[in-house]
């Protein structure tokens, strides 16, 4: 018989590691979270979401948009230069 891995959480109390059986096929009890399975509603998802972003430099519209300007200065540059060829 495999025994249940032990609850990875930490106490911000003690400092000690919580010394509950993990739920299975997660790695928390269910003190820690382990029954939870996240936000149902699309309210909650964006609870969740909003209170997990810091600065939203990392989120896909973010690096999509500057991948875009990138590719917008290099086009601007690339018209200068071919401006500039042309006054020569
Ligand atoms: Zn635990």
């Amino acid at each position: 018989m495999d025994t249940l891995p032990q609850c990875n959480a930490k106490s911000k109390q003690s400092g000690y590691r919580c010394k509950n059986f993990s739920v299975k096929g997660k790695k928390v009890c269910w003190i820690h979270g382990g029954k939870s399975s996240g936000p149902k509603s699309q309210q909650g998802v964006e609870k969740i979401r909003n209170l997990k972003t810091k600065h939203g430099v990392y989120t896909r519209n973010a690096v999509e948009d500057r991948i875009q300007f990138r590719k917008f200065l290099q086009e601007a540059d690339e018209m200068l230069h071919r401006v500039e060829e042309q006054i020569k």
